[in-house]
């Protein structure tokens, strides 16, 4: 039997590897850095320590395969800094996962982690495997076999993974499981993405989708502009954008576009985004059902107020930046926007929230999710979005007046705010 795991495309995680056209994903990451950390005023040191993480930890897992051969996988463990606190971050399971992605989007994990305030620094896992051939026994065996691996770096103090790119909260569960069983005592705080029921948080699969309602909610206000009745396109129709639509819609916005892997529907007098929901299978795609489409290109060209990439990297690019009728941006994808057509979009003048701020709103509640689990008292859904809507209000203000006292734009004050935390501690801990 093979398992079913709805979580991000393939498309996704391929296309994350090239977020700029000619660098791959750590060294675009490391240009940013090196920028914010001048713009801060630190020395060279401070970038020579945060260009890499601190320790990755490669390993191989030896899994019993259903035919009775063993199959040896190799697998990775990133800590970005943990100056801060323990490091935090998804473990993808992926035939594409390398060491060098792993370590870059462990680096992001940090910035995420200093943009929302979160005591923690960076950490990214991923194992090469292909979860979509694989049983579900073999998935568990890889899944146990991977935690004893890594189980020296990683605890509820060190190191804290959650799900990614074909990771699921099945897969969180069998891996708290046998943790726990290592330790020999229960420990939910290990890992985050649990079902419910072994500790997971409410609230947690609409997390990123009302992360970017409160960016949205915010940029709207910063451009003067008013959401009821604002025209929205969303390009993705999975977790993260088809909640997104929803949210806009129940807000009062017009939401006049969205799109899946198929093409695209737009309507300036507004979707019907109840309906669409309904009929959206399980990968997010719904245009299949529908003859006027249009492609994903157009799409993103259309005339509208907000635009909201939220499917795969590499949209915006130099060829279309210039054709963007939006006058707010806000990425919920990871790397949706090139570097060149970031400084376009800048220069049009179009208010662009960037990935880092906008789609932080998992980690957030990743990190609830832990809280609630070290003090064994659970809150509600309710408690949950309003702390989550205190935590964006905050880190979107902190990012907007950085831009504007520092006249860079908000992608450069989201990357200088992330890493400022993580370069405090570093230096109050005497390490640089
Ligand atoms: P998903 O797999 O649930 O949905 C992806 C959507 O994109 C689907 O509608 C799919 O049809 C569409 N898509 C795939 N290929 C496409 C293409 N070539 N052109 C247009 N559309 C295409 O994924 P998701 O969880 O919603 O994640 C979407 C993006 O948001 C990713 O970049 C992901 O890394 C980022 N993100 C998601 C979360 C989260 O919690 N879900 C958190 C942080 C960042």
């Amino acid at each position: 039997m093979t398992v079913t795991v709805p979580v991000n495309s393939d498309h996704v995680q391929k296309l994350e590897s090239t977020q700029n056209e000619t660098l791959n994903l750590l060294n675009s990451t490391q240009l940013i850095i090196k920028e914010a950390v001048q713009k801060l005023g630190y020395n060279d040191e401070m970038y020579e320590l945060l260009k890499e993480p601190v320790r990755i930890l490669t390993v191989r897992i030896p899994v019993r395969m259903d035919n009775g051969s063993i199959k040896v996988f190799t697998g990775y463990r990133s800590q970005h800094n943990d100056a801060v606190g323990p490091t935090k971050g998804g473990v993808r399971f992926h035939p594409e996962v390398n060491e060098e992605e792993v370590k870059a989007l462990s680096i992001w994990m940090s910035l995420k982690c200093g943009i929302t305030n979160l005591p923690y620094g960076g950490g990214k896992g991923g194992i090469i495997c292909d979860p979509r051939n694989m049983s579900f026994g073999e998935l568990e065996r890889l899944s146990r076999g991977y935690v004893r691996a890594i189980s020296q770096i990683v605890g509820p103090a060190k190191d804290i993974p959650a799900p990614d790119v074909y990771t699921n909260s099945q897969i969180m569960a069998w891996m708290m499981d046998e943790y726990s069983r290592l330790r020999e005592f229960d420990s939910p705080g290990f890992i985050t993405g649990k079902p419910i029921v072994l500790g997971g948080s409410q609230g947690r699969e609409t997390a990123t989708a009302r992360g970017v309602t409160v960016c949205i909610e915010e940029a709207v206000k910063k451009k003067g502009m008013d959401l009821q009745g604002a025209r929205i396109v969303v390009q993705g129709f999975g977790n993260a954008g088809s909640f997104l639509a929803k949210f806009m819609h129940d807000a009062g916005a017009k939401v006049i576009g969205i799109s899946d892997a198929h093409g695209a529907l737009y309507d300036p007098e507004g979707l019907d985004i109840d309906y669409l929901l309904e009929r959206r299978d399980s990968f997010g795609t719904v245009t299949n059902l529908f003859t006027n489409v249009i492609t994903n290109q157009e799409l993103l060209e259309k005339e509208c107020d907000i635009l909201v990439p939220a499917a795969i990297s590499n949209q915006i690019t130099a060829q279309n930046a210039h054709r963007i009728k939006a006058s707010i941006v806000v990425e919920a994808a990871n790397g949706p926007t090139t570097l060149e057509a970031t400084k376009t979009l800048d220069e049009r003048g179009v208010l662009l929230v960037p990935d880092i701020l906008a789609s932080s709103g998992g980690v957030t509640v990743s990190y609830f999710e832990w809280v609630q689990n070290n003090q064994g008292y659970y809150w509600s859904e309710e408690e949950v979005a309003e702390k989550l809507r205190k935590v964006m209000v905050d880190s979107f203000e902190t990012i907007y007046q950085t831009s504007q006292a520092r006249q860079v734009d908000m992608r450069l004050a989201a990357y200088m705010v992330g890493i400022r935390k993580t370069a405090e501690a570093s230096r109050f801990r005497g390490w640089v």
